[in-house]
């Protein structure tokens, strides 16, 4: 495996250097209204929760398939873990 197919483990979209669909997740969120959005207390402390899981790797979450910092903006969301 070369150093660029390297899968990086408990990393975020944002630290895996997927800035692409970073961005649209940004956009994304800021459409969302504050009814549907989770405050950025909870955004922080839920993502806090995802790096520490071994579901994490390359911004992903290997337990659903779901971006992380995108089901973590939401206020209704649940971790498929039930970490957060
Ligand atoms: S299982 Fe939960 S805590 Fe782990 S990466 Fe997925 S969403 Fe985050």
């Amino acid at each position: 495996m070369s150093e660029e197919e390297r899968v990086c483990r408990r990393c975020l979209l944002l630290e895996s250097g997927k800035d692409g669909i970073m961005l649209d997740i940004r956009r994304r969120i800021e459409k969302l209204s504050e009814k549907e959005k989770a405050s950025p207390d909870v955004y922080s402390s839920r993502l806090g929760e995802c790096k520490k899981c071994g579901f994490l790797a390359d911004g992903t979450c290997l337990k659903c398939g779901c971006y992380p910092e995108f089901r973590a903006a939401f206020k209704k969301q649940k971790c498929p873990a039930n970490k957060w």
